[in-house]
């Protein structure tokens, strides 16, 4: 008699949850994520307790068709790759179709979505399983609320750190996602309180003003470079703005936060002696490039990326951000030309 068995959905969804839904902070990002991949120009999220109780997001997007939304919360389910192929070419911030059942199977969740033609769809879902599905009138966009994460899985609810560090981390998250799309404006409420607006201006300074305040936005100098590869757009602070640590090199790879530690270790070159030992500068770098030399593909949290050109870039972001350094006159010029 063999003892091997197929385990059924909603235990495989759970246990995908304990990898892609670690904390509030992650199920703002896959949401978030959700509508900028929906075409978003206005995402609000909205928190309480630091997003243990309630998380609520409400997007201005493309919605979801009456007959895709049950669909939405099934495993691998998907409209943003078809092919194999796709996974070379990936446009969207998704692919993997794992975020709505894993966060379904973990928490208490009802959605609200409509195309903007003919009736929306409203649904409601508990520990995975689908509550009511009704039509409704609503206007284009969705509206998901997720409440009592972790109700159901008592180890890890009993991980999760105090509300301000919840909250920080969400903070986090929703400054990044920001910062790396201009031109959507973003509302971050916690308790009934406003803690980030942004315009979707377009104008990633308007957002560092947002993010890091007006006295960091007026000391920073816009960069601008390209090679055959690669476009680098973004600003970098002048060396008296110092932080205590490198996390304030924020790198942005086709919108996406990366971290990437050789291209981070380009841009602290460049500044090099103009720094006091253990201070790192304050840097917001958007990196363009064709989706086929990246592969995003490599950890579920999408955070770490693979480039197939890499020494590339890291030279064109350290002479770059050298050149923008010594046109305020801080770095010598080379001695050739005294
Ligand atoms: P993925 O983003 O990897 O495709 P998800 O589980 O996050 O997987 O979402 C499943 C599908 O539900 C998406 O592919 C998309 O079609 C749809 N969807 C989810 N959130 C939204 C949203 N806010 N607006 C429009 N469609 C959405
Ligand atoms: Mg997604």
């Amino acid at each position: 008699m063999g003892k091997i068995i197929q385990l059924d959905d909603h235990l495989s969804n759970k246990i995908a949850a304990g990898e892609v839904v670690e904390r509030p902070a992650s199920v703002v990002k896959e949401l978030v994520e959700n509508s900028i991949d929906a075409h978003s120009s206005r995402i609000e999220i909205e928190l309480e307790e630091g997003g243990l109780s309630l998380i609520r997001i409400i997007d201005n997007g493309d919605g979801i068709e009456p007959e895709d939304c049950e669909l939405a919360f099934s495993r691998h389910a998907t409209s943003k790759i078809k092919e194999e192929q796709d996974l070379f070419q990936i446009r969207t911030m998704g692919f993997r179709g794992e975020a709505l059942p894993s966060i379904a199977s973990v928490s208490q969740m009802e959605m609200k979505t409509g195309t903007g033609t003919g009736a929306g769809t409203a649904l409601s879902i508990m520990n995975g399983q689908i509550q009511s599905v009704s039509s409704t009138n609503a206007r284009k966009g969705t509206d998901i609320t997720v409440r009592h994460l972790f109700y159901n899985t008592p180890a890890r609810l009993k991980h999760m750190k105090t509300i301000n560090t919840e909250l920080g981390n969400i903070s986090d998250v929703i400054n990044r996602l920001a910062l790396g799309h201009p031109e959507i404006s973003f509302r971050l409420r916690h308790n009934g309180r406003d803690l980030l607006n942004t315009n979707g201006s377009g104008n990633v300074l308007n957002v560092i003003a947002a993010v890091y305040g007006m006295n960091v936005a007026r000391n920073m100098v816009p960069v601008s470079a390209r090679s055959l590869d690669y476009v680098i757009e973004g600003y970098i602070a002048k060396p008296e703005i110092t932080r205590a640590s490198r996390t304030y090199v924020s790198l942005f790879m086709n919108g996406r936060y990366i971290r990437n530690y050789a291209v981070q270790r380009a841009v602290l070159q460049a500044y090099h002696t103009l720094l006091p030992i253990g201070r790192y500068p304050l840097v917001v770098l958007s990196i363009t490039m064709d989706p086929s030399i990246i592969d995003v593909n490599v950890h579920p949290s999408k955070l770490e990326a693979r480039l197939s050109k890499e020494p590339e870039l890291n030279s064109l972001v350290e002479e770059e951000v050298r050149k923008v350094l010594r046109k305020l006159r801080l770095i010598p010029e080379p001695s050739s030309s005294l």
